[in-house]
């Protein structure tokens, strides 16, 4: 068995780093903040006595326990957790371990206002006498995906003290920015050297997801023309007909969709009556102008809505 309390103590260790992805980024890891988990378990890694122990340049963390079973051709299994952690909420969580929890409200005393309470929180029904981790009340927790990186590290702690465990080879890799949708796009297939993986990012014990949702992101923009809220209704018909024609594929999705069904999710919904001509010569919107402004590399592919950048600027 796993040694639970390193388990506890490793993954208290890592969720205390912020480790939170940037969307905004097109460097990876796309936070130099990542780089410190990157960095820590190369060096846990390593000293547990690891062969190929390698960091790429993009901050995927590889490593490999020899096999011990005398067979040959033991298909090589691939073990993946990411470091980052989800980009928009306060970072820098303090974990509370809650030990022999006793079934009631868990009450988290950096916000009063929040609440775990078992009548709403059906995960926490059934838990009782169980050890359970929360954040304080004003951050994430980052179980998602700390949980897979601290369960990993002490799955290898178990297989380096215990050879007698007959298993092929297996890889481990974390790798960072899944949060913002790049979790695989700058590792190979051959850098990696394994015939199966799998992500140990879920949700309930026990639980194996043989599929995976797959996503795409459109950013759409409906030129129309500006008139006065005073004006006929006929001069707002256009814009407001293809507003409608993109909502209604989202009507669409919902609970009573086929598990294969596609859906259309709306992110974020803008209304401008105009546009302006930037000083890159792009027409961004006036709205994004300050943020634009403020990082002073020029326009970005995302979210800006152009890819030009500033003459003499060196755009990342
Ligand atoms: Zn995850």
């Amino acid at each position: 068995m796993i040694d639970s309390e390193d388990l506890l103590q490793r993954f208290v260790s890592y969720v205390k780093l912020d480790t939170q992805s940037d969307p905004h980024s097109l460097s990876t890891p796309s936070t130099e903040k990542q780089w410190v988990l990157i960095r820590l378990l190369e060096m846990e890694l390593k000293a547990l006595g690891l062969y190929e122990v390698q960091v790429t340049p993009f901050g995927y963390v590889l490593a490999t326990v020899p096999a011990t079973s005398p067979k040959e051709n033991v298909p090589v299994v691939s073990f993946w957790a990411h470091v980052d952690t989800a980009p928009g909420c306060a970072a820098n969580p303090k974990p509370l371990v809650h030990r022999a929890y006793d079934g009631g409200k868990i009450f988290l005393p950096d916000d009063p206002k929040q609440v775990l309470d078992p009548a709403t929180i059906p995960e926490l029904r059934g838990k009782q006498g169980e050890t359970l981790i929360t954040a304080s009340g004003t951050t994430l927790l980052g179980a998602d995906d700390k949980a897979g990186v601290a369960i990993i590290m002490a799955a290898v702690r178990y297989w380096v003290q215990h050879p007698e465990v007959l298993h092929g080879p297996v890889r481990i890799c974390f790798n960072p920015d899944e949060e913002i949708g790049r979790g695989t796009e700058k590792l190979e297939l051959s850098e990696l050297g394994a015939e199966v993986a799998y992500t140990l990012d879920a949700e309930n014990p026990g639980e194996v997801n043989y599929e995976s949702f797959s996503a795409d992101e459109a950013w759409v923009t409906i030129k129309g023309v500006a008139s006065h809220p005073a004006g006929p209704r006929e001069s707002w018909s256009m814009r407001c007909g293809l507003r409608l024609s993109f909502y209604r594929p989202c009507q669409r999705s919902g609970p009573r969709n086929k598990p294969k069904d596609a859906l259309a999710s709306f992110i974020r919904w803008k209304s401008r009556v105009e546009r302006k001509k930037s000083a890159c010569g792009c027409s961004c919107e006036i709205s994004k102008w300050p943020a634009w402004k403020r990082r002073g590399d020029g326009c970005r592919p995302w979210p800006i809505g152009c890819n030009k950048t500033i003459p003499g600027r060196v755009s990342r």
